[in-house]
C-alpha cells in the first residue's frame, strides 16, 4: 500500500529523518517506535501529505505521491489520520464530525453519510452518542470518535500518531480495541506508539527510529524478543 524510499527531511538545517525506506503491506500493520524526537510524528506526516519531504519519494498503491504533478488533495482522500489529541472540530456534533468530509469532499448525499457514520459508530461503541459534542465525551470516546471520522471516507491506509499518549490509563484500552477490531478487518495501519505491549501484539512489522533513522525494523517478535542492535536493546530496557 505504502512504500517510502530514501525519505529525507530537514528542518531549518537539522536532518529529522535520513534516507527512510519503508514498506507497509496491504492488511498489516507497521509500528514506528523510538525515543521522543527521533522523527516518528514527522514520518506520519509525510506519508499523509502533510509536510513536504525533501528528497526521497513515496508510493501510495503504485502512484508516486510525492511526484510534483500528483494530485495532493486526492491523494490526502485516501489516507486517514489520526493524532494524540484534538482531532475533533468542538463546534460539530461527533455525527457532523463524522459526516463532513464524505459531505463535502466525497460529496456523499447527507442521509447516506449519516447512515454511514451511524454504523460506524455503533461498530466503535458510540450509537448513543451521535448527537453529543465533543466535550461531553470522555477522553477515550473522543478518540473513538475521531477514529470513525478517519474511516467515513473509506481510507486505503490509516495513520495513528500516539492515540493513546493524551489518554488516562482506564481509557487506554478502549482505544487500543478498535485498533484490533480494525486489525482483523484488514486495514492496513502505520502507527507511532510508545505503547510497546500493544505494538508487540498488534504489529506485523515493528520499525525502531533513531534519530531519524530506521536502525531497525523486524517483525514485532523478532524486534522485541530478540534485537539485533545495541541501541533497540537499550531502549527497550528502558521503556519496559
Ligand atoms: P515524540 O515521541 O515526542 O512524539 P517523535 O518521534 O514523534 O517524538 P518528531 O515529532 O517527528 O519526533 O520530531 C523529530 C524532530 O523534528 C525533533 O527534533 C523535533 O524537534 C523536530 N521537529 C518536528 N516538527 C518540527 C517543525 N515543524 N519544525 C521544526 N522542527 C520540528
Ligand atoms: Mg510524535
Amino acid at each position: 500500500v505504502l512504500r517510502m524510499e530514501s525519505v529525507r527531511k530537514t528542518f531549518g538545517g537539522s536532518v529529522v529523518l535520513r534516507d527512510v525506506d519503508l514498506e507497509v503491506a496491504p492488511h498489516t500493520v507497521t509500528a514506528l517506535i523510538g525515543a521522543s524526537g527521533s522523527g516518528k510524528s514527522t514520518l506520519l506526516r509525510c506519508a499523509g501529505l502533510l509536510e513536504d519531504v525533501d528528497d526521497g519519494a513515496i508510493w501510495l498503491d503504485g502512484e508516486e505521491i510525492t511526484d510534483p504533478r500528483a494530485d495532493r488533495d486526492a491523494v490526502r482522500r485516501r489516507i486517514g489520520v489520526v493524532f494524540q489529541a484534538y482531532n475533533l472540530f468542538p463546534h460539530m456534533t461527533v455525527l457532523e464530525n463524522i459526516t463532513l468530509a464524505p459531505r463535502r469532499v466525497h460529496r456523499v448525499p447527507r442521509a447516506r453519510a449519516e447512515q454511514q457514520a451511524r454504523e460506524l459508530l455503533e461498530r466503535l461503541g458510540l450509537g448513543a452518542r451521535a448527537g453529543e459534542y465533543p466535550d461531553r465525551l470522555s477522553g477515550g470516546q473522543q478518540q473513538r470518535a475521531a477514529i470513525a471520522r478517519a474511516l467515513a471516507v473509506r481510507p486505503r491506509l490509516l495513520l495513528l500518531d500516539e492515540i493513546t499518549a493524551a489518554l488516562d490509563p482506564e481509557l487506554v484500552g478502549e482505544v487500543l480495541d478498535v485498533v484490533r477490531d480494525l486489525k482483523g478487518d484488514g486495514m492496513t495501519m502505520l502507527l507511532a506508539t510508545h505503547e510497546m505491549g500493544f505494538a508487540r501484539e498488534v504489529a506485523d512489522q515493528v520499525c525502531f527510529l533513531d534519530s531519524g533513522a530506521v536502525l531497525e525494523r523486524g517483525t514485532a517478535e523478532q524486534v522485541f524478543g530478540d534485537p539485533r542492535q545495541d541501541r533497540t536493546r537499550r531502549f527497550l530496557r528502558r521503556i519496559v
